[in-house]
């Protein structure tokens, strides 16, 4: 089977460190076994969206040389796709609408309404409109009705992961309100419907990885393989923030993108020759080691 790996920014600004040591871990991997890599841009989050960002992020791989297979994917233009699914979860039962606001959602669960910063969902979901929307109330979201039971996969660079969904999140939202699909739901339908065999990717959405093997589970698509790849920290030790890693494209000559690919690559744990991009990456797939990839939190 051809390996397919993938690389989902959101185009929410330049891209950034953090999203260029997914961009370089993912293509490595894929490329290293002579697979295939694509790209996907995850503008679904409207609000968040900025203009131009996308094909900023896109000019940015090129100076890189990360060159990708096909035509970029944009999850706003595949709706009816994430429709369909959505479809066969309501018809199987898996799927429910929901009147909770963030608030009543936090006080059900008696805990404080922590955002969450991937869909929105705060607290663990009580299960308030399980059995049908109260009369009178409005649906604000569509959730999930997660099935109970471990989660159990094997992340490459993590390690053995279980989670039980049902109880770290409960039922969470696959499409909001006012519209929008959430982020799960868009990422396991495109990963399946792209024929993706390997998700490499930032290490704050390992969270979100049992969630999606629920859904591809209830959906009936495959599992690809997984491998989180360390946070980027910043000196100060925490996240870094969009400010302190952006790269924009007007600061990418040709010695800064070498200098930062080369930053990149060693936060993966790979070696990184003297050249220009291009003979940087095709040296680190050659000897690329999936083993050398750390996984704790990396401080710059
Ligand atoms: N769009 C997500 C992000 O930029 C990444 C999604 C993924 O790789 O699964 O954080």
């Amino acid at each position: 089977m051809t390996v397919r790996g993938r690389f989902a920014p959101s185009p929410t600004g330049p891209l950034h460190l953090g999203s260029l040591v997914a961009a370089v871990g993912s293509w490595l991997s894929a490329r290293s076994a002579g697979g295939e890599w694509l790209v996907r841009m995850e503008d679904l989050d409207g609000p968040r969206v900025v203009p131009g960002a996308a094909d900023e992020i896109l000019r940015a791989l090129e100076r890189y040389g990360l060159v990708w297979d096909g035509d970029v994917v944009v999850q706003s233009e595949r709706t009816g796709l994430y429709e369909e699914a959505l479809a066969r979860l309501r018809v199987a039962g898996l799927a429910y609408d929901c009147g909770c606001t963030r608030a009543e959602v936090a006080r059900a669960a008696g805990a404080p309404d922590v955002s969450d910063p991937v869909d929105g969902a705060g607290a663990v979901y009580a299960g308030t409109c399980r059995g049908g929307l109260a009369p009178g109330r409005a649906a604000r979201a569509v959730r999930f009705r997660v099935p109970d039971g471990t989660i159990v996969f094997e992340d490459r660079v993590r390690g053995r992961i279980e989670e039980e969904v049902s109880r770290s999140v409960g039922d969470f939202v696959v499409r909001r309100a006012d519209g929008p699909f959430a982020y799960q739901l868009a990422v396991v339908v495109d990963d399946a419907e792209q024929g993706v065999t390997e998700v490499v990717r930032g290490g704050d959405l390992l969270s979100s990885t049992a969630r999606q093997i629920a859904l591809q589970r209830s959906l009936g698509l495959p599992t690809p393989a997984y491998a989180h790849l360390p946070l980027v920290l910043g000196s100060d030790g925490k996240k870094l923030g969009k400010r302190d890693g952006a790269l924009p494209l007007e600061r990418l000559d040709e010695k800064r993108v070498r200098e930062t690919l080369a930053l990149a690559l060693r936060l993966l744990g790979q070696e990184a020759i003297e050249g220009t991009a291009p003979e940087m990456l095709s040296a680190a797939a050659r000897a690329f080691d999936a083993g050398r990839i750390p996984a704790g939190p990396l401080s710059l």
